[in-house]
């Protein structure tokens, strides 16, 4: 089976991390047969740091925000999302008092158990 050359799937050409900065991507045998979500994650925490910095040049910041709403009583819940993770920002409107979160288990208790 021979070697195929493509245009690279992640940048369309572009260049970058996985093409070597070629813009071009040689896939043996099947397209895609190899590639499993479990390799994906692997290469993305084996390289994790120049991922994130590739990421930021391909599409802008990387980062992600949305509001969750009101979740609790004058509370409004940011949740900003980036390829190194989340966190959440709350904001009280009323006194403009911020608290932030890094991980999903420590907002919700904070929601639920705090007044
Ligand atoms: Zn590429």
């Amino acid at each position: 089976m021979g070697v195929r050359e493509i245009k690279c799937p992640v940048c369309e050409g572009k260049q970058c991390l996985v093409c070597n900065r070629t813009g071009f991507y040689e896939i043996e045998g099947e397209i895609w047969a190899g590639v499993q979500e479990p390799h994906v994650v692997q290469y993305v925490h084996d390289n994790l740091p120049i991922l994130s910095k590739e990421y930021s040049e391909i599409y802008g910041s990387g980062m992600n925000m949305k509001t969750l709403g009101i979740l609790k009583k004058n509370w409004e819940v940011l949740e900003i999302s980036s390829l190194i993770g989340s966190m959440w920002v709350c904001i009280n409107i009323q006194s403009a008092e911020t608290k932030h979160f890094y991980k999903e288990g420590g907002l919700k208790k904070w929601l639920v158990l705090e007044k």
